[in-house]
């Protein structure tokens, strides 16, 4: 349908899973196989057509394919060796970055594909014994069955801990020791996000239509309301985000908390990185925000410069344009995936 087509995104992003690339972690093989499926190389996602592949520049092992593909019967896929995730949402694994000595606490799991990325550079190879080394917390029990049925095709499934309730009652340092890092990936108003209806479409899964109402309200009114409303949604989505990231700075071992969203509102993003840096007792626990230098210093997009004025004025200690610059964006179709926004805390 016309909606569908309106809905078409510009490029599939899919990743090659190291952890399901045995014995070593060799993504070449994997590539490898790709290639004989995807036999045209091009130098940009824009230049994309069926059955051509686009290396992307910024994360390891993620390439671009056309959206028409089918890559969802294809065996790799099928074994976990390929997993399928927007280009921008593989940026918050990438920027935490941890290593094999490193523990993450991944916040806001399900449906998994940050969690198991996340495991991806912990384990640069498939991992050998059970040694735990990420907890995954996911409050929806409906959402954790697809966050285990995910971790254990991604084949990790031994290293993750996963805890079914909230996380911000059920993480403490006590259960949780030796947390060096922190996933924040909690849910927000979405507003970034398309393309689900024609992936849903190809994928044959049902999907669900709003109903048409009857108009009964007059325009302007109904545009009034609406806004009222997204107001009172955002100002309750940021309060809860806010609460989700300072529970993480409490660990006193974390020294890197990745904050992202797939929101294109400042309210849930450039603005609850202002509450936290204002907050008094996030001042005390020492986090600033990391510099551009560490975030995908080379990613064009960064974070609203006139968020930061408006609070940061002449005679703080915090400057506009660097918070800015520390912040990652990405819009909706335009960067070639859904809208989303990073954003890293560190401290010494
Ligand atoms: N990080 C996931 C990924 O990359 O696949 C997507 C996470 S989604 C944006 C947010 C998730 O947070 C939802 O599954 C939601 O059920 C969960 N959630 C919401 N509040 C939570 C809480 N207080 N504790 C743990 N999980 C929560």
């Amino acid at each position: 349908s016309e909606d569908i087509v309106n809905d078409l995104p510009p490029v599939r992003w899919i990743r090659i899973n190291p952890l399901k690339c045995h014995p070593d972690g060799n993504t070449e093989p994997v590539l490898a196989e790709l290639k004989k499926k995807f036999t045209q190389k091009v130098d940009n996602w824009s230049e994309l057509v069926p059955g051509s592949i686009y290396y992307d520049e910024y994360i390891p092992n993620l390439f671009g394919i056309h959206p028409t593909d089918k890559i969802t019967a294809h065996e790799l896929y099928k074994h976990g060796k390929i997993i399928i995730q927007d280009r921008a949402s593989c940026f918050p694994a990438h920027i935490l970055h941890p290593g094999s000595n490193d523990i993450v606490i991944d916040a806001c799991s399900a449906p998994g594909n940050k969690t198991t990325h996340t495991a991806s550079y912990i384990f640069s190879e498939p991992p050998k014994d059970k040694k735990i080394q990420i907890y995954a917390f996911e409050k929806d029990p409906e959402r954790a069955k697809i966050l285990q049925k995910m971790i254990k095709v991604a084949g990790c499934s031994s290293n993750i801990d996963v805890n079914v309730g909230d996380f911000t009652k059920l993480a403490t340092p006590e259960k949780c020791k030796g947390v060096t890092g922190f996933i924040v990936d909690p849910s927000c108003s979405g507003s970034g996000i398309f393309g689900r209806k024609f992936f849903d479409s190809l994928n044959r899964r049902k999907i669900d239509e709003k109903d048409d109402e009857d108009d009964a309200v007059p325009d302007e009114q109904e545009e009034f309301m609406a806004k009222e409303e997204l107001q009172t949604r955002l100002a309750k989505l940021s309060s809860f985000q806010f609460q989700m990231v300072k529970h993480a700075m409490s660990f006193p071992g974390a020294k890197k908390i990745v904050y992202s969203t797939c929101s294109i509102h400042a309210e849930e993003n450039e603005r609850v990185v202002i509450d936290l840096l204002l907050d008094k007792v996030v001042q005390e626990w020492g986090w600033k925000v990391a510099s551009r230098t560490e975030v995908v210093p080379s990613w064009p997009r960064r974070g609203k410069v006139e968020e930061f004025e408006e609070v940061f004025r002449d005679g703080s200690s915090h400057d506009p344009q660097q918070l800015a610059e520390g912040c990652i964006r990405a819009l909706p179709k335009e960067d070639g995936g859904i809208g989303f926004f990073t954003v890293c805390f560190v401290r010494e």
